[in-house]
């Protein structure tokens, strides 16, 4: 193991987890920061936050940080006798080692989806769709190759956002490695309230 830990182990986390991404214990990988539109009536989510695009190489070394706490979990796994298997008790002998990590904000997230498979993941926050279609695409294939145990991935996307990629840019996204895109649509009455909010999911079947 490397002599620089906070280095080592240091990711962003976001701080919405979507439903549909708890049981599974998904990954959270944040891609963007906040929402680039934040204008919608009901949601305060993002409200005085500031959208910003993150740039490939800052979610490599994100992703990176995230695999080292596998590969480090692991390692102990081996050296504890218990072949690989991550257990609390490789958990807590990281933890040992590295004490800073239990103030992590994201420890507990990636042991919890180790544990459980390390299947699913959610590229945060709202909107990924949003960044230029050839970084998206390196940052997926990036992502997809360092966790191949991946089966299912994620994002949101306005429907705006979508509607300015090509079919093209949209298949070369599907083929890099993302799965799934549910879309929020508001509907509004005169009074431009929100009557209700629904989702529209397309799954890794469809053409995208
Ligand atoms: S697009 Fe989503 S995150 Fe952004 S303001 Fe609307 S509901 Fe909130």
């Amino acid at each position: 193991m490397s002599a620089e830990p906070s280095q080592k182990y240091n990711f962003e986390v976001g701080v919405y987890r979507p439903p549909s991404e708890g049981g599974s214990f998904s990954l959270l990988v944040r891609f963007t920061r906040n929402c680039p539109w934040n204008r919608c009536a009901f949601c305060n989510m993002y409200k005085t936050e500031k959208f910003e695009v993150r740039s490939p190489a800052e979610i490599k070394q994100d992703i990176d940080s995230i695999a080292a706490i596998g590969n480090d979990l692991k390692e102990i796994s081996h050296q504890l006798g218990f072949d690989g298997r991550i257990t609390r008790d490789t958990a807590i002998e990281l933890i040992n080692r590295n004490p800073e990590l239990e103030y992590h904000h994201g420890f507990v997230m990636v042991y919890n989806w180790l544990q459980s498979g390390a299947k699913t993941a959610f590229l945060q926050d709202a909107n990924s769709l949003i960044m230029k279609t050839d970084q998206l695409i390196e940052v997926l294939e990036y992502f997809r190759k360092t966790f191949p145990s991946l089966t299912r991935v994620t994002s949101y996307a306005r429907s705006k956002t979508l509607a300015q990629k090509s079919l093209e840019e949209l298949k070369a996204i599907h083929q890099a490695g993302l799965d799934r895109l549910p879309v929020g649509l508001g509907i509004h009455s005169q009074n431009r309230r929100p009557l209700m909010m629904m989702q529209i999911w397309r799954r890794k079947s469809a053409n995208c």
